[in-house]
């Protein structure tokens, strides 16, 4: 006997979770389910990501709930529309053996009117995010004065979102005696309120300990110096040629810069933030689920309680500014039981944090180095002698084979394995030869800093820079500092003396932010213009002070061996990049999963990211 058995599910459910492959409920299932279905009380249930949720409540609400009377008998609060879309979804395939039943999605962006006509034909489930619900309530499009069931799902995430007026609005509408169930991975304090405000003598169920980390996921960091952190994301996807991830950014300018440089290297990667349409962000996610897209590179409040199966990775390429955050990026990966690794890129300056966050997650971190170009190459190159092995020949290919016997005609075998697997290693030896070591423990940091000692001037010691860009790119000093902060990757108070004329500005930052400042800036376009920075030999005037673009000891800056310009310099991924030939180790690989045979148009990235906007905002070059 199954164990679902044993919580007095009905069989029309029991059949449902027979389909869904779900062999014995999660603990928190286990604990929620007998006890919704018993009886109606409120309910608080703080489980951590990735332990079965929706279930959880979403089989006891089905079972509740009349599915002969069309009105609207429960309501799910979620907070983003990803989620909402992906419980609306998660309810259907749970009651499809349920005569009768509806759930309808109502969230922004879509249609209000079709959305209002749904609930219309009769709804008995809705699932809304907090700020669609209070307009669809404002405007009389909805009736939840009689719902018995009111859920509020990620409840901390929706007050993270800053939804509480929302949902204290939403909840008033709804009757007394109704049951509240409160879902949440954690319990600030303003989770505890909206328990306190709504709920009476609530039932509490917790999974695991309070906060802490899914123990199907292990968490690495490396460390690195900040103008290097692309570069390691990139080898950390080279070294790991099935990864399958969802990196995560701080801001949605990074977001988006992130993703574009990815897409310009060469791999499947994708952009999911708020600034995309809703019909963008659908695509997105549907070229994820379909693995696709290998790196999806999210903002928190995009990402949040996405559930993809199979994540490999989650990569912090920012670290979030709240440690509660890291617990819901990491919670993407080694769910349903399966292993994740959770990645944290990080400078030394933040390394602090590292700690903070394990005392939260109570696991330990492991500090890793980022792998040579020597390991990365062992690494794709065993991976593409096992895709040999396992690739399963096409018997078109018969018809030609006779010509190219005849070019190959007197190799030996252990020639023609060496020459087939050296044209993908030639690519990747040359491109990485070059490279040199990214762990930020060489010591290259201080000599670095070191030769550029000079640079320092009379100005207190901080550095004053030059840039090309000014009011006339609708900057002023708050805006332009802001722009600085966010593009560099810097605290609040590293930018100052922030000086904003027509067509250039000024400002200043300790000397120990001139390697980065100098590296980054450089390679960013404003509106397809390149930025250009220079060290001001001026100590905070008006004057600029400058000769060319080399200034300053620019030219000494260690360029960043074909970092930003693999392509360029003949890195493997370029030559991948110009078709026709999708030759590429990892062209081949994005397309391995489900699409075998899949003779579709020949880049699929393009295809996956094709009709992504490009916001006119600066991106990195
Ligand atoms: P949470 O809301 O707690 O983050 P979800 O409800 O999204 O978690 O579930 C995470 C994943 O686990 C989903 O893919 C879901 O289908 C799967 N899952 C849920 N319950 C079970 C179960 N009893 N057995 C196997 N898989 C399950
Ligand atoms: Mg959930």
């Amino acid at each position: 006997m199954n164990k679902f058995e044993q919580l007095g599910l009905s069989e029309s459910l029991l059949k449902a979770i027979i389909d869904l492959g779900f062999e014995n409920p999660s603990e928190v299932q286990e604990k929620a389910i007998p006890l919704l279905l018993e009886k109606d009380t409120d309910l608080v249930a703080l489980a951590q990501t990735g332990t079965g949720k929706t279930a959880a409540f979403g089989f006891p609400v089905i079972q509740k709930i009349d599915a002969d009377n069309r009105n609207t008998q429960a309501l799910i609060l979620s907070p983003t529309r990803e989620l909402c879309l992906q419980i609306t979804n998660e309810l259907k395939n749970y009651s499809k053996y349920v005569k009768g039943i509806n759930v309808v999605a109502v969230y922004g962006g879509a249609s209000i009117t079709e959305q209002a006509r749904e609930i219309k034909r009769g709804a008995q489930i809705i699932v809304a995010t907090p700020g669609r619900m209070q307009d669809m309530i404002n405007r009389g499009l909805v009736n939840i004065s009689q719902i018995n069931y009111c859920i509020l799902d990620e409840a901390d995430e929706m007050l993270n979102m800053g939804f509480y007026d929302d949902i204290v609005n939403i909840l008033s509408t709804t009757p007394d005696e109704k049951s509240t169930w409160l879902f949440s991975a954690t319990m600030p304090a303003e989770v505890a309120r909206i328990g306190k405000q709504f709920m009476s003598n609530p039932q509490e169920i917790t999974v695991g300990t309070k906060n802490s980390g899914s123990a199907t996921v292990s968490h690495e960091f490396y460390l690195v110096n900040a103008r290097d952190r692309y570069e390691a994301l990139k080898r950390l996807a080279d070294a790991n040629p099935d990864i399958f991830s969802v990196v995560f950014c701080r801001t949605k300018r990074d977001t988006q810069a992130v993703a574009e440089k990815l897409i310009e290297d060469g791999y499947s990667a994708a952009a999911l933030h708020g600034d995309l349409s809703q019909a963008q962000r659908d695509g997105v996610m549907k070229s994820f689920r379909g693995r696709q897209i290998q790196m999806l590179v999210a903002t928190d409040v995009a990402a949040r309680g996405i559930d993809v199966d199979n994540v490999t990775h989650v990569v912090n390429y920012q670290l979030p500014d709240e440690v509660e955050t890291y617990n819901h990026r990491s919670g993407r990966t080694g769910r349903a039981g399966k292993l994740g690794t959770s990645i944290v890129i990080v400078t030394k300056s933040e390394l602090r944090k590292i700690s903070s966050i394990e005392r939260i997650i109570k696991q330990k971190f492991e500090e890793k180095t980022i792998p040579s170009g020597i390991e990365i190459c062992e690494i794709q190159l065993l991976h593409l002698a096992n895709k040999i092995k396992d690739t399963e020949v096409d018997h078109e290919i018969d018809n030609y084979l006779p010509a190219i016997n005849d070019v190959l005609e007197g190799l030996s075998k252990e020639e023609l394995i060496k020459k087939m697997v050296s044209v993908e290693f030639n690519r990747f030896i040359n491109y990485y030869k070059k490279t040199r070591d990214l762990s930020s423990q060489s010591g290259d940091r201080r000599e670095r800093s070191d030769d550029r000692a000079p640079r320092e001037n009379n100005n207190g010691g901080a550095t004053r820079y030059f840039v090309n860009i000014g009011s006339r790119d609708n900057f002023d000093w708050m805006s332009l500092k802001d722009y600085l902060k966010e593009t560099l990757d810097l605290g609040r108070d590293d930018v100052f003396k922030v000086d904003v004329k027509e067509g250039f500005s000024f400002f200043n930052t300790d000397p120990e932010h001139t390697d980065k400042v100098m590296e980054v800036l450089n390679n960013v376009q404003l509106e397809g213009r390149r930025i250009n920075v220079e060290i001001s030999k001026n100590d905070g005037g008006g004057r600029r002070d400058h000769n060319g673009r080399n200034s300053g000891g620019r030219s000494s800056a260690p360029r960043r061996e074909g970092n930003f310009a693999p392509r360029r310099e003949g890195g493997f991924r370029s030559e991948r990049n110009s078709a026709p030939r999708e030759g590429g180790f990892r062209s081949e690989r994005s397309s391995a999963p489900r699409r075998e045979g899949s003779s579709d148009r020949a880049p699929r990235r393009s295809e996956s990211f094709g009709d992504s906007p490009r916001p006119r905002r600066p991106r990195r070059d």
